[in-house]
């Protein structure tokens, strides 16, 4: 048995701290941009509370963690993955 060692990270929106399965994670990977869930890089997380992740300061917040400029068109697809990921 493999003892799993919950990893916790702290949500850019409200600053707490929760399990990182638990939250999703964005990450700005230095071959393929701004990734979701996945990739190497500097990584920002926000947990899975509609107050966090429709914060419409959230653009902003994840520019200032991941330290980059985000593009118009990243709000789509990070719609879009908040909402397969929040079913
Ligand atoms: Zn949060």
């Amino acid at each position: 048995m493999i003892q799993q060692t919950p990893v916790m990270r702290v949500c850019i929106s409200c600053r707490q701290t929760y399990d990182r399965k638990n939250l999703l994670k964005v990450t700005k990977d230095h071959k393929r941009g701004i990734i979701f869930q996945t990739g190497m890089g500097r990584s920002a997380y926000i947990c899975n509370s509609k107050k966090c992740y429709s914060d419409s300061k959230i653009k902003k917040k994840l520019q200032k963690a991941l330290k980059t400029l985000l593009e118009p068109e990243f709000i789509d697809f990070f719609e879009k993955e908040i909402a397969s990921y929040s079913e």
